[in-house]
C-alpha cells in the first residue's frame, strides 16, 4: 500500500484551549480575557464555569460550558471542572488539549510554535512542574495496605497541554465520574492529579518547560525581550506583594481597566 501522507501542520484550530472560571470571577477576570487573548482563540477557546451568566453567554455561546461541578473551593468541584474540559476536548476530535485559570494570558503564537515541535505520535505532557522535586502520594492498595507513590505535576495556574494520543490513555482514570474518584483516591488537587495519572498509571512524563508562568514566580524577572516567546504569563498578589509584570504600555489606567484590576486585585 502506498506511504500514509504526513499529518498536515499543526493550525490553531487543531487545538483545544480550556479556561476554568468560576462565579466569582466572572466580571473581575473572564471579562478581561474575552477584551484580550479570548479575541484572537475564540473558536478555538472554551470556558469552564459553574453558574450560569447572560453576559458571558452572549458573548461566548456555545463556548460557555456551564458545568454542574460546585461553585466551591474545593478538591471535588475543581476536579469536577478538569473532568468537564478533558470530556469535552475528547469529544471535540482535536490535536491537543491545553487548560489555563482565568488569570492567565495565553499567547497563541507561542503555543502554537511550541507544539509544532512535537511529532504527532509522541505522547505529550507539558507544562511548568509545581515544585522543584517530585510529590508523594498515597495511593490505596487492595486489603487495606497503601503504596507511596512520587510524580511529578504541571501547575495548573501555569496552563499546561496533553497531546491527544495520551489525554485518550487517560480515559480509564480520567473520563466521566472517574477523574473526580482518581483525585479523591490519592487525596491531592486536580493538576496533581492529571500528573498522577500520567505518571503513576500511563508511565508518562512531564515534559517541563519554562514558557508557561503562574503567579507562583516572581513575574517581574520576565523582561520585555521575552515577553513574546512566553506560551502563558499571569498576574496576581503572593506573599502579600503585588506580582505582575513589568511593562510600560501606551494605554493609561483609565484606558485599560486592567492596570488598575492589577494594581487592586
Ligand atoms: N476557581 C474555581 N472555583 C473556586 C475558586 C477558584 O473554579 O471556588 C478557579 C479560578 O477561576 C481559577 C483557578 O481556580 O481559574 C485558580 O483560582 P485562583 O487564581 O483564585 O487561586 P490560586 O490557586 O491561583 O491562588
Ligand atoms: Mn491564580
Amino acid at each position: 500500500s502506498p506511504p500514509s501522507p504526513p499529518p498536515p501542520e499543526l493550525q490553531l484550530q487543531d487545538v483545544y484551549i480550556a479556561v476554568k472560571t468560576t462565579r466569582a470571577f466572572h466580571r473581575s477576570r473572564l471579562d478581561l480575557l474575552l477584551d484580550t487573548w479570548v479575541s484572537r482563540t475564540r473558536e478555538q477557546t472554551f470556558v469552564f464555569t459553574d453558574s450560569r451568566d447572560e453576559g458571558l453567554q452572549e458573548r461566548l455561546g456555545p463556548h460557555l460550558v456551564v458545568t454542574n461541578c460546585s461553585a466551591e473551593h474545593s478538591h471535588p468541584a475543581l476536579s469536577c471542572k478538569m473532568a468537564a474540559e478533558l470530556d469535552a476536548f475528547l469529544a471535540s476530535g482535536l490535536r491537543w488539549f491545553c487548560h489555563v485559570d482565568d488569570d492567565n494570558y495565553v499567547n497563541a503564537r507561542a503555543l502554537l510554535k511550541l507544539l509544532k515541535a512535537f511529532p504527532q505520535t509522541l505522547d505529550v505532557y507539558i507544562g511548568r512542574p509545581s515544585l522543584n522535586r517530585p510529590i508523594h502520594a498515597v495511593e490505596p492498595q487492595p486489603h487495606n495496605r497503601t503504596r507511596l507513590v512520587q510524580f511529578w505535576f504541571a501547575t495548573g495556574g501555569a496552563g499546561f497541554c496533553i497531546s491527544r494520543k495520551l489525554a485518550l490513555k487517560m480515559a480509564p482514570w480520567a473520563s466521566g465520574p472517574r477523574f473526580v474518584d482518581t483525585s479523591a483516591l490519592i487525596r491531592l488537587p486536580d493538576d496533581c492529579t492529571v500528573g498522577y495519572i500520567i505518571e503513576c498509571k500511563l508511565g508518562g512524563h512531564l515534559q517541563p518547560s519554562p514558557l508557561f508562568h503562574s503567579h507562583l514566580e516572581t513575574l517581574q524577572l520576565l523582561g520585555a525581550a521575552q515577553l513574546l516567546e512566553q506560551v502563558t504569563l499571569s498576574y496576581g498578589v503572593f506573599e502579600g506583594k503585588l506580582n505582575v509584570i513589568k511593562l510600560q504600555g501606551p494605554f493609561s489606567p483609565k484606558e485599560d481597566p486592567s492596570r488598575q484590576i492589577l494594581q487592586c486585585p
